[in-house]
């Protein structure tokens, strides 16, 4: 196949213009003729006049036009007020362009039309939407047409004037134009390939907004504020002032739901403050201000050239979107030229683009869609690499790039300290909660820990248990092995108290009917806590007075059975205390350290259960 650019500045002698067409299908090499018009002459009169001439002068042609924003032509922008006349012409396979008219408030039926077009065309390998989409709920459109065979590959653009303000938008045949009609174009052929990506380049500027209000493609609220107010915040961009929406359109708002990403551009600032966009958006979504990265779109487009020269196609088509040319001014053919030296590049600047991925067909903002196209195997030899020559953004650009670049080494570094900071935070806090002997809670921890553990019991009332713990005699280990033996012993009996308190954990010391989802959280795990010297405290949410004893008398035993080195056996002495009901955390504390020192006084290495005098068989305070 192969592709014939014909630029056109006027609607007389058009014929005379198409010659190169003509002698290319008189050689007999090709069996179909599909014209593409993208014209940014906004009037449809005259658009419909072009497409009327060219089938007249050429029956066979099937026409597609639409309104643009920009012509590209061998991969450079045309003069303003010209008309693009791409001519494809291809030798094996079938092509039909359809119109479906009457579209607007009824686009869920026209999707659906498409979609029974699109199943029942025989060896259909992709469709293209020109389409007046600023004009009509694309999302019902797309949706039907998401759910055609997931074979066939969806891309398009969508139709609008040259100016940022401009409110024409149509497509064009020979039977007129319309802005409430859709052209589709068929590629079907055994032997067509087709290779269709999008190339962005966009990056997202400081933090995220949420969209509190939003109807349909009106963005109204971020954050409860008038929607506008972010680029006056953000970019000192006055919107209030005529003139502003380019600016704005510079800097298009990404939005992103779950996995997916758009990026969505402004259309105009309402005197309300909310913004018209390019596309919908949907309440609940975060937005970011973006801006075009020079060297990151760069780099993309690179990757993108790379894969369409292994890919060797006969022709490329670029719809690319208006931002990347009111964003690159004067060089925006330096993102496009390079296409042409691949293959015969054709296309216009849209104010959408459409692709269909994953299945779903979905519009875009901001995007450069290229759509690489080939009959047969590649017949050429390999093409030899090519790059975007970026040497003009180190000179005449440089301000430009040398910015966006500030932009975005300001941004890593700062999201670097950030997580620098969250990292030493994360420290601090640890430090401030730990002992830095044992690694177990501070005293301040643990009464922090005792004091809601209390509350949470009163709330819950499953019992909280708590075991205060003293090494016996532990001067003496200290002044016959030394201080260093003494911390050894403490760090050990710490980690014994640990794995006492999760094995207690492990074999459920709750009674089964008190095994709820909530007893899986962190709340209510047991904790441990050094709370002082020699003292240790464990506490035991969910645990009853039996089961507390039980666990008391397994950490007395393994600090007994085990052998401390350099110190021998090592004993300890147990206070428990378990709390039913509302108990102030200072009597809970004096309970247990009486029961502690009845233990030390009945020879240590023992395990003494609180008591607690006012104790009522219906539900005291405490039990003993
Ligand atoms: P009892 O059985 O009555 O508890 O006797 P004890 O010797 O364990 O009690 P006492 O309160 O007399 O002594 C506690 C000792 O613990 C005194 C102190 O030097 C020592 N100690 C406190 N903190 C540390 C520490 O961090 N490291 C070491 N090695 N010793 C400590
Ligand atoms: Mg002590
Ligand atoms: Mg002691």
């Amino acid at each position: 196949m192969k592709q014939i650019l014909i630029g056109l500045s006027e609607s007389s002698a058009v014929c005379d213009r198409l010659a190169p067409i003509r002698t290319a299908l008189e050689s007999g090499a090709y069996t179909e003729l599909l014209i593409h018009l993208y014209s940014s002459f906004t009037e449809p009169e005259f658009c419909w006049h072009i497409a009327r001439q060219v089938k007249d002068c050429l029956p066979d042609a099937l026409i597609a036009g639409a309104l643009s924003a920009g012509e590209i032509m061998d991969g450079k922008l045309m003069p303003p007020g010209s008309v693009l006349l791409s001519a494809l012409l291809f030798e094996t396979s079938h092509i039909v362009v359809r119109r479906y008219d009457d579209i607007k408030k009824k686009e869920d039926l026209a999707g659906r039309r498409i979609c029974e077009d699109i199943d029942a065309f025989k060896g259909l390998k992709a469709v293209e939407l020109l389409l007046p989409g600023t004009e009509m709920d694309t999302r019902m459109l797309f949706s039907e047409i998401s759910n055609c065979s997931r074979e066939v590959q969806v891309f398009g653009g969508y139709a609008g004037g040259p100016s940022m303000h401009s409110e024409v938008h149509f497509v064009f045949d020979d039977k007129g134009a319309s802005s409430n009609a859709l052209l589709a174009v068929f590629y079907a052929g055994e032997d067509l390939f087709i290779d269709i990506d999008r190339t962005l380049g966009w990056e997202p500027l400081g933090m995220p907004f949420r969209v509190t209000r939003a109807a349909g493609n009106h963005l109204i609220e971020l954050d409860g504020r008038p929607a506008a107010e972010i680029y006056e915040k953000y970019l000192q961009i006055d919107l209030t002032k005529d003139g502003s929406t380019p600016s704005s359109l510079e800097f298009p708002l990404l939005v992103r739901q779950q996995k997916e990403e758009h990026l969505r551009s402004t259309i105009r600032i309402e005197p309300d403050g909310s913004i018209d966009m390019h596309g919908f958006v949907t309440e609940g979504t975060e937005i970011y201000i973006t801006y075009g990265n020079p060297s990151g779109i760069v780099e993309k487009i690179n990757q993108r050239l790379e894969k369409i020269r292994a890919f060797r196609p006969d022709v490329i088509l670029l719809y690319s979107c208006l931002v990347r040319k009111a964003f690159w001014e004067d060089f925006v053919n330096m993102e496009m030229e390079p296409f042409a030296s691949l293959a015969s590049t054709g296309g216009f600047h849209t104010w959408g683009e459409v692709i269909r991925e994953e299945g779903s067909v979905i519009e875009h903002n901001v995007t450069l869609l290229s759509i690489a196209m080939r009959e047969g195997l590649p017949r050429k030899d390999l093409l030899p690499p090519v790059k975007v020559d970026d040497t003009v953004l180190r000179g005449q650009a440089s301000l430009l790039r040398r910015l966006t670049s500030l932009i975005y080494t300001t941004m890593e570094n700062l999201r670097r300290a950030n997580e620098d900071l969250s990292e030493m935070n994360r420290k601090l806090t640890f430090m401030a909660e730990h002992d830095a002997l044992t690694g177990l809670y501070n005293r301040g921890k643990t009464e922090e820990l005792i004091s809601s553990g209390l509350e949470e019991a009163e709330k819950t009332s499953c019992p909280l248990s708590l075991l205060m713990v003293d090494v016996d005699h532990f001067k003496y280990v200290n002044d016959t092995f030394g201080h260093e033996t003494g911390d050894l012993v403490l760090r050990t009996i710490a980690n014994l108290l640990q794995i006492c308190a999760e094995h207690a954990f492990h074999t459920q010391y709750r009674k089964p009917d008190q095994l709820v989802e909530s007893s899986f959280l962190g709340d209510h795990l047991p904790k441990v806590g050094r709370w002082g010297g020699e003292e240790f405290f464990i506490l035991l949410p969910e645990c009853s007075s039996e089961r507390a004893m039980e666990i008391a008398e397994l950490v007395r035993s393994e600090v007994e059975k085990h052998s401390f080195p350099g110190a021998g056996q090592v004993t300890v002495s147990l206070g428990v205390i378990t709390a039913h009901e509302p108990q102030k955390r200072n009597a809970v504390l004096t309970k247990v350290d009486d029961a502690l020192y009845k233990a030390k006084n009945r020879g240590r290495n023992c395990v003494v259960k609180a008591s607690w005098p006012e104790i009522q068989e219906d539900g005291g305070a405490l039990y003993s």
